[in-house]
């Protein structure tokens, strides 16, 4: 039986995606191309048919959440520790956003891997972001991450954006979409982390001109409300 709903026999699909506690987490996932957890299929089946119907990104994070559920369920049934689905939820886009991170530093050789995350001083959030675009024209996608002094995972948010942007322009929809997230959250000190200098020149002019003017000009309205 499996051990943590009592409910039914536990298999490698029941425990990662039709028990209790795995559902709630899959049902977080706002923009998920398919309906996970209805038919019984192994893991592979259901990963093929993600990959008919998602893109590269969707099949990454299929992988992950299903990895942070699964080490949930040994947490809980080997150390009494139960967790929220939001924590595993959170867990799972940590650690998709440290692999691409990890990915884009390993990416520019040696020097750039000496790199390291600092943690942010206590009472104060630090925000990463990470924009990703596809060349062959699938939708562009953005992932948040804010830590804490501790470097614990405050939030995050995962984002498929309705069209294929460019690299700035994915930048600049992270940003926003980031600066969304701090104010829902009632964050008054962060710091931010950004990659792309053209947007971020851009944002300190007030430019709104050009293909990023109106992101931009939607950013600089959101910051309107902070303090610095
Ligand atoms: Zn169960």
């Amino acid at each position: 039986m499996c051990p943590v709903c009592g409910q039914e026999v536990e298999s490698i699909y029941h425990a990662l995606f039709k028990c209790v506690g795995a559902k709630n987490v899959w049902e977080l996932w706002e923009e998920c191309p398919m309906v996970i957890g209805t038919e019984n299929m192994d893991f592979s089946n259901l990963a093929l048919k993600m990959l008919e119907c998602g893109t590269p990104r969707d099949m990454e994070l299929l992988i992950v959440v299903a990895w942070a559920i699964w080490c949930s369920r040994n947490l809980r049934v080997f150390e009494m520790v139960c967790q929220g689905a939001d924590q595993v939820w959170n867990h799972a886009i940590s650690m998709l956003f440290d692999f691409r991170e990890a990915v884009k530093f390993c990416g520019l050789g040696p020097l750039a891997c000496e790199v390291r995350w600092k943690k942010p001083q206590v009472g104060v959030f630090k925000i990463n972001t990470d924009g990703a675009t596809e060349v062959d024209g699938r939708w562009s996608s953005i992932g948040v991450v804010i830590r804490d002094s501790r470097g614990e995972v405050a939030a995050t948010l995962c984002r498929v954006l309705p069209g294929c942007f460019s690299v700035d322009e994915t930048e600049a929809l992270a940003i926003e979409a980031r600066i969304i997230l701090v104010r829902e959250l009632d964050l008054h000190q962060v710091i931010v982390e950004l990659d792309s200098l053209l947007v971020v020149h851009q944002i300190l002019a007030k430019d709104f001109n050009g293909g990023l003017g109106h992101i931009v000009h939607g950013i600089s309205g959101f910051l309107e409300g902070f303090h610095s």
